[in-house]
């Protein structure tokens, strides 16, 4: 199975371009519903959450206050890079769970959406990675709209993450979505034929033609 590494930076619209290979019927991890899930399936999360950051941040029920955490964590460094130390095993581990579970099924192609695909070094373990690329005036435009947050916060945001041009170095191609949404499809066409090329074998892409 050919597993395809799909990143970008924040708002630099990898969910559009994941629901774009999903309507083609292509099979997506995306690392956030992980993120989400894996508080479910290994309470050892829960566990360290409380010993690391107290009980405020977990209910009644034992279950994550997702929001109250983000926010308690996003602004201190020192407790964001905690909380990834103790989630992003568990991510990483369940990511490569659910893609045996897709070859297994004799699937061709997986596309595994994850913002931080590089810095969790999962692109290494990946056949192609696809950068997704938006100049940063763009992504300052689409994030303010899309999540109504203050600049400061919209900056820091950004600037929290590796840089674009720094993830460009990692990645075997990139898609531009500083346009339309039509010019983005037919990038994703281009790659999505050019891969096709590469991996012969993989059928469902070497299917797409030469145009
Ligand atoms: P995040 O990592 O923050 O979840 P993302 O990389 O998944 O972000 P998207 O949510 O896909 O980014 O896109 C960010 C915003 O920009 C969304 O509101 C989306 O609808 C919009 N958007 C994405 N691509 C385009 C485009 N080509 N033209 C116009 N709007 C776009």
């Amino acid at each position: 199975m050919l597993k395809i590494g799909l990143t970008g930076g924040i708002g630099s619209g990898k969910s559009t371009i994941s629901e774009m290979l999903s309507k083609r019927g292509f099979d997506i991890i995306d690392a956030d519903i992980v993120a989400r899930e894996v508080l479910n399936k290994y309470p050892e999360i829960i566990c360290e959450i409380k010993k690391n950051f107290g009980e405020t941040f977990v209910d009644e029920n034992n279950k994550l206050k997702r929001r109250e955490l983000g926010n308690f964590i996003f602004a201190v460094q020192e407790k964001r890079k905690k909380y990834e130390e103790i989630i992003m095993p568990f991510i990483v581990k369940d990511i490569f769970y659910r893609i045996n579970q897709l070859d297994e099924k004799g699937k061709e192609v997986c596309i595994i959406d994850a913002a931080t695909l590089i810095e969790n070094n999962l692109h290494k373990y990946m056949d192609v990675n696809i950068l997704v690329w938006v100049d940063s005036l763009t992504q300052f435009e689409r994030i303010k709209n899309r999540d109504k947050l203050p600049h400061s916060e919209i900056l820091n945001r950004i600037n929290s993450q590796m840089s674009l041009e720094e993830k460009i170095k990692f990645a075997d191609y990139t898609i531009d979505n500083s346009k339309s949404l039509k010019d983005t499809e037919e990038e994703l066409n281009i790659t999505l034929r050019e891969i096709g090329r590469n991996f012969r074998g993989v059928k469902c892409l070497s299917n797409l033609g030469t145009n």
